[in-house]
């Protein structure tokens, strides 16, 4: 390995999606950390990335006739795509050492620029059995095993780096579940008593706080990790004085996103109205917005990279000359629209033996299965859906429900039931396994995506902006970033209210669904069978308004003019 003197960027994330083939994410959060990885390559930015390594994946789902979800553990093999280093580290949990080992890889981007990424592995023989396991599942078991693993991602992470030789100057913590870093740092940069007069001192809070960079992703109160001190006591011991932590984290329990907000210096939400709602979740604070987006040459299908390639040279590293779409002949576009459709047409019929038309108008619908998400919202009324759809449109669907989330895995089942009752009239499939190799089928190879959250609880979405990158126009309630990306008609449609509430309002569910079905059956379908020419402008817009901001090139010089270099 290449070790460099230059000041680092450490990015740390639970969970970090760079291929399918390498298991260790589970959805937007993880993808979102790999795009950010390979656009700092791209940039040539000098920066580090620390994750765990998850060595049985999330989990691939796998699902009956009725819809109903079993997991398994992800068969994967390390050494397959990257090197074990002999360093160890240790961290105490339990009043147990358990020691911590890392994995190599490195994200090389056609630039020159890499970004290395260490994944921690405690499966080590000298550890106890159950230590063994801390770095097995994503997201696994309890809150326990939770409070575990974030102190082998936060602090034995930090150690790491240290014991790697990297100097670091910038520590990122992507979503709270990093938060632990802090007290690391704390207890680093701990001062002895004699050197300062006011006690709070020893406790350098604003040398941790200037090496701290917070992005927060979640605008639901539940999704903020929040562990008792009993437990922490427990697992954790005492690294800094309850009293302190307290100040720092919160006096009822330990809450990771307080404790990050508390000692990062510069603190974002992932799109201007996730900023908003922030501000609102944790007054006082202040919190800056940088929108998301997704890594641009990563979430462009083949026929797409071919088309960029012939008018947009250049496009995968400047993602602006997207701008000159129009430049692109209509019928070029249609083809490698159509090209891409057949791919998951022929999927469909492969895994589900489903055959679906080319021909007709299809929808996309692809994300986690919980509640507030609502995949359901689009069979609110089957009899009405029936009447605009039959003959006109078909649906394909996918998505993993978390193993403890009942209502998630009621709600994959309950597509299963839709699929029976509109079988006569409207092709519907679920998509089993949802991953990073599906999710690029599904956004280029559908005309339409969808996305149905009850406001204000997307933060962000980014699939939607990889739809874009491939063409295809979004359908979609205004929350996160398409309040950002939309204009009606143009780039594509809204669902439901201008998003003026942060707060949620009864109703919301008969007055999205009666929009959607209005849309639906007076604009969309109309315009793909009658308009084609305004279609495929429609299908430019996507390309040259949305995909030419939404990338992570984009976001990642944001993030380093005024979060890393300040
Ligand atoms: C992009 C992606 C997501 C996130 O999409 P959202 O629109 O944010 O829900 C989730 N899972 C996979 C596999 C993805 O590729």
């Amino acid at each position: 390995m290449k070790l460099t003197r230059e000041p680092m960027i450490a990015y740390f994330s639970m969970e970090i999606g760079i291929q399918s083939s390498i298991p260790t994410y589970s959805g937007g959060l993880g993808v979102l950390a790999g795009d950010t990885i390979k656009s700092g390559a791209d940039l040539n930015l000098p920066m580090v990335a620390v994750t765990l390594l998850s060595e049985k994946g999330y989990f691939r789902q796998e699902l009956d006739e009725k819809g109903r979800q079993t997991e398994h553990p992800v068969v994967w093999e390390p050494a397959k795509f990257m090197t074990l280093l002999s360093p160890k580290v240790s961290v105490e949990i339990e009043g147990r050492k358990v020691l911590i080992q890392t994995w190599y890889y490195t994200v090389k981007s056609f630039t020159g620029g890499q970004v290395p990424v260490f994944f921690l592995d405690t499966d080590i023989k000298e550890n106890a059995p159950e230590d063994r396991e801390l770095t097995s599942f994503l997201y696994g078991k309890d809150l326990v095993y939770r409070l575990k693993q974030e102190i082998i991602l936060g602090i034995g992470g930090a150690r790491m780096l240290k014991k790697l030789g990297f100097e670091i100057k910038k520590y990122h913590l992507n979503e709270g579940h990093a938060s632990l870093l802090t007290l690391e740092l704390l207890q680093t940069f701990q001062k002895p008593i004699e050197e300062v007069w006011d006690e709070k001192l020893v406790w350098d809070v604003s040398r941790v706080k200037d090496l701290c960079v917070f992005t927060t992703h979640t605008p639901v109160e539940a999704g903020h990790d929040r562990f008792s001190y009993d437990l922490v006591r427990q697992i954790l011991g005492e690294p800094v004085p309850f009293d302190i932590l307290k100040g720092l984290a919160g006096q009822e329990a330990l809450n990771m996103t307080l404790l990050a907000l508390n000692l990062s210096e510069f603190v974002n939400g992932v799109a201007k109205k996730h900023g908003e709602v922030s501000r609102n979740m944790f007054p006082g604070y202040k919190i800056s917005a940088i929108t998301n987006g997704v890594h641009s040459y990563t979430w462009t299908c083949e026929s797409f990279k071919k088309l960029y390639d012939k008018y947009l040279p250049g496009w995968a590293n400047e993602p602006e000359l997207f701008v000159r779409i129009g430049r692109v002949p209509d019928e070029e576009i249609w083809e490698a629209h159509m090209e891409a459709k057949k791919i998951l047409l022929g999927y469909v019929r492969e895994t589900t033996g489903v055959e679906m038309s080319p021909d007709l108008l299809t929808l996309g619908f692809a994300r986690r299965a919980t509640a507030y998400k609502r995949a359901d919202l689009l069979f609110s009324d089957l009899e009405r859906l029936k009447a605009i759809g039959t003959g006109k449109i078909q649906i394909i669907y996918a998505g993993k429900a978390h193993p403890n989330d009942q209502p998630g895995k009621a709600l994959i089942e309950r597509i299963f039931y839709f699929k029976e009752k509109l079988k006569d009239h409207i092709q519907l499939v679920y998509l089993a396994n949802y991953n990073m190799e599906l999710a690029l089928k599904l956004v280029s190879g559908v005309d339409v995506w969808l996305n149905t959250p009850l406001r204000p609880r997307e933060a962000s979405g980014t699939s939607g902006m990889k739809a874009a990158h491939n063409g295809v126009v979004n359908f979609s309630v205004l929350d996160g970033w398409w309040i950002e990306g939309h204009i009606e008609g143009y780039t594509g449609w809204a669902i439901g209210p201008n998003p003026t509430e942060t707060k949620l309002v009864e109703g919301y569910d008969t007055r999205d669904a009666e929009d959607l079905y209005n849309k639906l059956e007076q604009v969309i379908i109309p315009i793909y069978y009658k308009e084609k020419g305004i279609w495929i402008r429609m299908m430019q817009n996507a390309i040259g308004k949305n995909a030419y901001y939404f990338n992570t090139h984009r976001m990642m010089r944001r993030y380093v003019t005024e979060a890393y270099i300040r």
